[in-house]
């Protein structure tokens, strides 16, 4: 008998588990017949612990205990604008951790995201475990394609804390295409539109006889059904607060049945055009003698109004994605829609009329991540135990610039975002100063060209080099990124060959004010690309002009002599040579495109007074 395993997408509001059998790929319903389960943890007041339907089902009256979205913290640190943002609206109180990771806190206990969501993986180990009649423990996890190096660690830390061998983590867009194209024989470029409870993604990926190959991604980890949700609340709680000048958002009981409510009546609109949302007794007003009732009327009309930005915002993110990617809207030739928020109607006819397709009808929203996932588990474990090559292969991408913080602070890429995993790529650096003896590695991943506005992932520092002259010190940086999307990172000194290596780990994670110090006081441990052909083009230009406002200055002073005119000028030419010989003494390649341009100017200013001086 081939080994049971499973397939779990992990979702930021359901959570589907699913198994292949016989071949088929089929999801697994939990006791309660239901084949997806909420992401849902509670604590009950007598200290009870429940998860999925059980506690979203009390969610209302323990509004506070109750834990929904969690997938939206994990990986994330406390002062991450998105998590400032989360406290606001979440019921539950989050706390920042000892190492600056989010914490929730339930009674009396603090709970890390990994923890909480290991408590949701081991339900649907359970929803398997009651369906076999047996233990499982190999699984294939699923995550958004846009998760950081730190939200795919501490997703593997949660299935250790489950008890599960997470044989592989995938991206959900990934999976959906793996179900999708699944015993198709199909060769053609399908796009991914996935847009669930708490999250987006897009992905194109061009699938061909087993090979699935991610071209692009892109997403938002902060796009939506809850965003919709969280507006037609916004709607009830102003309309209420106009009508009888008290704020619903005071009450955590009222806001919850508002949250409820408001699901609802969005689901509602999916299949109606017009639904009724009557909450009574929804607050006491204190003083008061009635209790009041809310009573609405939301069509769909109304909805489209409130929640448009969202859903354009889903397109103008897909569009992005097209053109970085320099991929042609018109190749894409099938368009998956996954995700519950996808039912809506007007979500449907933008993805429409955006790829100029009708979605695929063939795939359920709800159930296809799983089902990919589980198709991949079990491609890997025959592929193990008949010691062949799987019959699936997965070319993923990883979804940000990784890269290094090089002097001046700022972000050196070694490996482009939507670049094929698994990949290594090595740079050689070099020291800034004479005689440096140390240098620190910053890893970082992300999108600015500024080191303190991408995610820090860590950092080593490389001791004892030999004392050598500046730029001649080779450090030689290799990043490795696995086919799930986590990093590694060597370096070598290349003058004695000592290697120092970070598998940058999601619970190592530094404090606040350690990473600011890290990132501030750097000047000592500098380390800058060698050599680097734009660097070299860049020094040569500013060379070039320093030589000729030095042959200029003389004949422009010579002449000034006579008069004051013109001395400011000069003063500032030598504050831009200044700065020049300190762009290129710290590689600094954006202080030398400034300053390349700023003496370019000069030049011709000083030109213009010579020839005039000529002229006379
Ligand atoms: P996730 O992948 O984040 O766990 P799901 O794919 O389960 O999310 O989608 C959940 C979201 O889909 C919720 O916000 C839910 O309200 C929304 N949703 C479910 N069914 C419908 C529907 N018929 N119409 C509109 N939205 C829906
Ligand atoms: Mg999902």
């Amino acid at each position: 008998m081939s080994e049971r395993v499973i397939g779990i997408d992990l979702g930021t509001t359901n959570s589907c588990v699913a198994t292949v059998e016989g071949g088929v790929p089929k999801v697994i319903a939990n006791k309660g017949g239901y084949k997806t389960t909420p992401s849902m943890v509670a604590i009950s007041e007598a200290g009870r612990r429940l998860v999925g339907h059980i506690a979203k089902r009390q969610a209302i009256t323990n509004a506070n205990n109750t834990v929904y979205a969690a997938k939206r913290l994990i990986g994330r640190k406390w002062t991450h604008p998105a998590v400032q943002r989360a406290r606001q609206v979440l019921p539950y109180k989050l706390v920042e951790g000892e190492t600056g990771d989010v914490r929730i806190e339930l009674h009396d206990k603090t709970y890390s995201i990994p923890e909480l969501s290991a408590i949701v993986l081991s339900e649907m180990k359970k929803v398997a475990e009651d369906y076999f009649g047996g233990p499982v423990e190999k699984a294939v996890v699923t995550i958004p394609a846009y998760f950081n190096d730190g939200q795919r660690q501490a997703t593997k830390d949660a299935g250790r804390i489950a008890g599960l061998d997470v044989i592989r983590i995938i991206n959900e867009p990934t999976a959906a295409a793996l179900a999708y194209g699944f015993k198709k024989n199909i060769r053609k470029r399908v796009a991914v539109f996935d847009l669930g409870g708490g999250t987006f993604d897009i992905s194109v990926l061009d699938i061909q006889d087993g090979v699935f190959e991610v071209l692009a991604t892109a997403g938002d980890t902060y796009l939506g059904g809850e965003d919709f949700d969280q507006r037609i609340v916004e709607w009830l709680v102003f309309g209420f607060a106009k009508e009888h000048k008290l704020d619903l958002r005071t009450d955590v009981m009222a806001l919850q049945r508002l949250r409820d409510a408001a699901e609802q009546a969005k689901v509602q609109l999916s299949s109606t055009t017009t639904t009724d949302i009557n909450l009574p007794f929804i607050m006491s007003a204190s003083g008061k003698q009635d209790a009041l009732h809310l009573q609405r009327t939301l069509t769909r009309e109304k909805l489209e109004e409130l929640t448009a930005d969202l859903v354009e915002r889903s397109v103008e993110i897909c569009d992005r994605m097209l053109k970085e990617a320099r991929l042609d809207k018109a190749d894409i030739e099938e368009v998956v829609l996954v995700g519950g928020q996808t039912r809506m109607p007007r979500v449907q006819q933008m993805v429409k009329a955006f790829f100029g397709l009708d979605p695929a009808k063939s795939v359920h929203p709800d159930e296809v991540v799983a089902l990919g996932a589980a198709v991949q588990a079990a491609a890997l474990v025959n592929a193990q135990q008949s010691g062949s090559q799987p019959d699936l292969l997965l070319l993923d991408v990883t979804p940000l610039n990784l890269g290094i913080m090089i002097a001046g602070g700022y972000f050196n890429t070694l490996i482009p975002a939507n670049t094929t995993v698994p990949t290594s790529k090595s740079h050689t650096f070099t020291t800034v100063r004479d005689n440096q003896t140390a240098v620190k590695i910053v890893v970082l991943q992300g999108e600015s060209d500024v080191s303190k506005q991408n995610e820090m992932l860590g950092e080593f520092i490389l001791t004892d080099l030999p004392a050598m002259p500046r730029g001649t010190m080779e450090i030689e940086v290799t990043f490795d990124i696995s086919p799930e999307g986590i990093v590694s990172v060597f370096a070598k000194d290349k003058a004695t060959g000592r290697e120092q290596s970070i598998q940058v780990t999601a619970t190592s994670r530094m404090s606040e004010d350690e990473l600011q110090h890290v990132l501030e006081a750097n000047e000592e441990f500098a380390v800058a690309e060698k050599n680097t052909e734009v660097f070299q083009t860049l020094r040569n230009d500013v060379e070039r002009h320093l030589r000729e406002v030095d042959s200029l200055v003389p004949k422009v002073r010579e002449f000034l002599s006579a008069s004051d005119f013109g001395e400011d000028a000069l003063k500032k030419v030598e504050t831009q040579k200044e700065r020049a010989r300190r762009a290129i003494q710290m590689q600094d390649i954006p202080a030398l495109k400034e300053v390349r341009e700023k003496l370019e100017r000069a030049n011709t200013m000083l030109k213009g007074v010579a020839e005039r001086v000529a002229g006379t």
